[in-house]
C-alpha cells in the first residue's frame, strides 16, 4: 500500500490535513451557514430550462470571460449597495469565493510574499495562503472580536504584508467592521486589501459595505458569494468587485474556461430570481436576533452577529456540548475560540429543535457549567490565539 509519505509531495504540504467540516446526514444541519430555504418549484423549473438551453452547445467552450454573468452580478451589487455604480468590467467571477481567494493569492502572493489576517476568522484564508506558497501572519482580533483601527494599522506597518484579509461580517464571530477600520488599513497597507463580505446581505441596517470605498482605492478587493444569503451554495459561484486593473491581474492566473457554461447559466437564472432567493433573508435576520436574545437569557455569552450564524459559549468542554447536540440530531460547528460554538440560523422549526437540544444537552452535561454559570451578555474571549487550529466554513 502506497501512503502519502511514499510520494514526492511538496515538503510544505507534509503533515497537513485536508479541509474537513463534517458532512453528516442529520435531521438538523446548522453547521455550514447555508440558507435553509431551497429554491421554489417554479425556480427549479427555470433552472432546469436554463441548463436545457445550454445543453445543446456543450460541445463548445463557455464564454471565457463570463461577460453576461458579470454584468448581472454588477447590477445585483447596485441594488445591494445603491450608488456604487459598478459595471461588469469591475466584477470578476469564479467557482465559489474560495477560488476567487485562490486567484488573488496566485496573482499577488507566492514565494517570499506575506498575507496578514486577524483571527479568529475564516480558516480558508490561511489555508489557501499556505498552499499558494505565501507566508501567513495572524495579527489576531481584539478580545471582543472587533478590530481597533490603531492596532490593525500597527500590525500592517510591522509586517508590511502583500495582502491583508479583513472579513466583515466576520466568520465565525459574526462581527461587522466599521468603515473606519477598513479605511485605516487601506491607508497603511503597502499591498492589496481584501474585504471578504460573504455574509454582507445579512448585515444589520446601517452597517455599510466596503463596496462604497472602491472609488479611489485601486488596491481594494471586495469578495462576495452566492453560497450564503443567495441560497445557491451548490452552484459554486463567488465573485469580487475591484478596479479593472485587478481583474487584468487575475486574468493572468485563472484557468481558461474556469466557469462552466452550466454554472454561468444557472447563476444568471438565480440572479434573475434574486428577489425570491433573497426573500428569506429578512426572516433569517429576525430569527438570528431572537436566537441571540434567547442564548443570552440562557446565561450564555453571545457575540453580536451581522451574519446568519451566532457564536456562543463559553463551555470548558465544548466537545461534550457539540456531541450532546449531535446525539439529538442537531449538527453545529466546533470552531473558533476554544470554548465557543457556532450555530447557523435555520428555519423556525430548525431553531426550535436546536433550543430544545441545547437545553437537554446542557442539563445532561453539567460539566459545561450549566445555565447561569457564565457572565451574560459579555463578549470577552480571554483567548487571542484561538481559531488557528479549527476550520470554519
Ligand atoms: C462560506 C465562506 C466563503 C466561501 O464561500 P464559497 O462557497 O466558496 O463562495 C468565503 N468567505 C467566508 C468568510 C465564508 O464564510
Amino acid at each position: 500500500m502506497t501512503s502519502l509519505n511514499d510520494l514526492p509531495l511538496r515538503d510544505d504540504l507534509r503533515g497537513r490535513e485536508p479541509y474537513g467540516a463534517p458532512q453528516l446526514a442529520v435531521p438538523y444541519a446548522l453547521n455550514t451557514n447555508e440558507n435553509p430555504y431551497p429554491p421554489s418549484e417554479a425556480l427549479v423549473k427555470a433552472l432546469g430550462e436554463a441548463v436545457m438551453d445550454v445543453a445543446g452547445s456543450l460541445n463548445r467552450y463557455p464564454d471565457r470571460d463570463a461577460v453576461a454573468l458579470r454584468e448581472d452580478l454588477a447590477a445585483f451589487l447596485d441594488t445591494d449597495t445603491p450608488g456604487v455604480g459598478l459595471t461588469g468590467a469591475r466584477v470578476w467571477a469564479a467557482n465559489g469565493s474560495n477560488e476567487i481567494i485562490q486567484q488573488i493569492l496566485q496573482a499577488f502572493g507566492g514565494a517570499g510574499r506575506t498575507a496578514l489576517g486577524f483571527e479568529p476568522s475564516y480558516s480558508m484564508h490561511p489555508i489557501i495562503t499556505a498552499v499558494s506558497g505565501t507566508r501567513w501572519v495572524d495579527a489576531s482580533r481584539d478580545e471582543d472580536f472587533g478590530l481597533e483601527p490603531e492596532r490593525a494599522v500597527a500590525a500592517v506597518e510591522e509586517h508590511r504584508p502583500d495582502i491583508v484579509f479583513l472579513t466583515s461580517p466576520n466568520n465565525p464571530t459574526g462581527t461587522a467592521l466599521p468603515l473606519a477600520a477598513i479605511e485605516a488599513v487601506l491607508a497603511a497597507a503597502p499591498g492589496m486589501v481584501v474585504v471578504d463580505e460573504a455574509y454582507a446581505e445579512f448585515r444589520r441596517a446601517g452597517t455599510p459595505s466596503a463596496l462604497t470605498l472602491l472609488d479611489g482605492h485601486p488596491r481594494l478587493i471586495v469578495t462576495r458569494t452566492m453560497s450564503k444569503a443567495f441560497a445557491m451554495a451548490g452552484t459554486r459561484l463567488g465573485y469580487l468587485a475591484a478596479d479593472p486593473a485587478v481583474i487584468d491581474a487575475l486574468l493572468l492566473v485563472r484557468l481558461p474556461y474556469h466557469l462552466s457554461a452550466v454554472t454561468q447559466a444557472v447563476a444568471r437564472t438565480a440572479l434573475a430570481h434574486g428577489e425570491e432567493l433573497l426573500g428569506g433573508v429578512e426572516a433569517l435576520r429576525r430569527e438570528r436576533d431572537d436566537l441571540v436574545a434567547w442564548l443570552r437569557a440562557e446565561g450564555l455569552r453571545v457575540a453580536d452577529s451581522d451574519a446568519n450564524f451566532v457564536l456562543f459559549g463559553t463551555f470548558p468542554d465544548r466537545r461534550r456540548v457539540w456531541e450532546g447536540l449531535l446525539e439529538r440530531g442537531v449538527l453545529i460547528r466546533e470552531v473558533g475560540p476554544p470554548e465557543w460554538l457556532r450555530v447557523s440560523v435555520g428555519t423556525p422549526a430548525e431553531m426550535a429543535a436546536f433550543r430544545t437540544a441545547l437545553r437537554q444537552a446542557r442539563a445532561a452535561a453539567p460539566a459545561d457549567g450549566g445555565p447561569g454559570n457564565s457572565d451574560a451578555n459579555t463578549r470577552n474571549t480571554g483567548n487571542s490565539d484561538a481559531g488557528n487550529s479549527e476550520e470554519s466554513l
